[in-house]
């Protein structure tokens, strides 16, 4: 988690927002949206603030909140929630992420996680000190083979830590590889710990819950947040929805990690939880002209891109345009193009980022006319 000399390494997000920051350059790095969410949520949170919700709520989560969080699993999923006993407010994903793999993994350990990564999962299985092992996302379509999924989950692993829709590659997991992870997980005793906050942000390919599978919700954490689905990423609201064991298990951790979590947000999210499907469908429409728009943009300028599935995310490959290394292109884009992007790299282990060395990834979750001055831009590079 130290840099050679010591200090703490800055994540890749950090450092690639100070370097738009510092050059002025259009920020395609670190995933957040430019604009707000809907009104009707931060009016909620402003009024709860005016109304006085400003002190510690209940450490679970405040009832209104667990309650709407598990109608939303049944309302989109089918799946009955009792909001009392499987239901945990967390600070962000984030939280919920640190305190299942706090909770559930001890030293020495194995999670299997998909690779490319989030970047937190790296941070957090080491600092539970448990053993990394990772599945490559095949391109071009960045699919796990199945056979390499079946070799990585062995006797040893005691969490398989999935991500659908998935960051930074934009892959919704389809149906049989969930299936195939299910099948793992019971013949080798894990828990499927699943994130999925991009879980609004699809474009025709439906997400499917790990946690709707037959025989998967005994055994299984699912991980979300309103960020990405309000616009909020700064709210830090995020939960869990689980078995009463495991929740009991997480919020152990959690107690002490933060204790509870911004009061005033938690009826707003609320409210958000429950806003009728037109809005739902909104956000992906949106988003899903934002990606075309910008997919097009990159492959304007020369880059060969992957068009994602989900998330806000795009991945576009440099080498046609003559650059073997996305590392080094990405600390130069600000200066060619304007534009900061992230390299696929930073979501890798050192050797198997070799793999991936020519890919970058840009967020897509900006206004119309950024992403058009983007892509402007970007045509500079052809
Ligand atoms: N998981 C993934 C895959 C993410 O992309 C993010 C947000 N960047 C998080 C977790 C963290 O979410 P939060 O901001 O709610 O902590
Ligand atoms: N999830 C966002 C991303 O992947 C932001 C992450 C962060 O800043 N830690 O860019």
């Amino acid at each position: 988690l130290l840099a050679p000399d010591g200090r703490i390494a800055s994540t890749i997000f950090a450092e690639m927002s100070s370097l738009a920051q510092a050059t002025g350059a259009i920020n395609l790095g670190q995933g957040f949206p430019d604009e707000d969410g809907p009104a009707e949520v931060l009016d909620a949170a402003r009024r709860a603030i005016a109304d006085g919700v400003n002190q510690y709520p209940p450490g679970t989560g405040i009832p209104a909140l667990r309650q709407a969080i598990a109608e939303h699993q049944q309302r989109f999923y089918g799946l009955r929630v009792d909001p009392d006993r499987e239901v945990l407010v967390t600070a962000g994903a984030t939280e919920a992420l640190a305190a299942t793999i706090l909770a559930l993994v001890d030293d020495g350990d194995e999670v299997v996680t998909l690779e490319p990564f989030y970047d937190a999962y790296g941070g957090l299985i080491s600092l539970a000190r448990g053993i990394h092992k990772t599945v490559p996302l095949r391109r071009p379509d960045f699919l796990p083979d199945h056979d390499e999924l079946r070799a990585a989950v062995t006797d040893r692993t005691r969490v398989i830590l999935i991500n659908t829709p998935h960051n930074p590659t934009g892959t919704v997991l389809p149906r049989e590889t969930l299936e195939l992870i299910v099948e793992l997980a019971h013949e080798h005793d894990a828990i499927i710990v699943t994130d999925e906050v991009y879980e609004h942000l699809t474009f025709g390919y439906p997400h499917i819950p790990v946690a709707a599978l037959p025989g998967a919700r005994e055994r299984t954490v699912t991980i979300s947040s309103a960020g990405k689905t309000f616009s909020t990423t700064g709210w830090k609201i995020g939960w869990i929805v689980s078995t009463p064991e495991l929740v009991t298990a997480v919020l152990a951790v959690k107690q002490f990690l933060t204790y509870v979590n911004g009061a005033p947000f938690q009826p707003a999210i609320a409210l958000g939880l429950a806003l009728p499907d037109s809005f739902y469908d909104g956000i992906a429409a949106t988003l899903q002209a934002k990606r075309d728009l910008l997919s097009q943009g990159l492959v304007k300028a020369g880059f060969d891109v992957t068009v994602p599935h989900g998330t806000y995310f795009v991945v576009a490959d440099a080498a046609p345009l003559g650059y073997a290394d996305a590392a080094t292109l990405c600390r130069e884009l600000p200066a060619l193009a304007g534009v900061v992007g992230v390299p696929i790299s930073a979501f890798c282990h050192e050797e198997v980022g070799q793999e991936y060395a020519s890919l970058v990834r840009f967020a897509f979750c900006k206004k119309v006319d950024v992403l058009e001055r983007a892509a402007a831009q970007l045509a500079q590079l052809a």
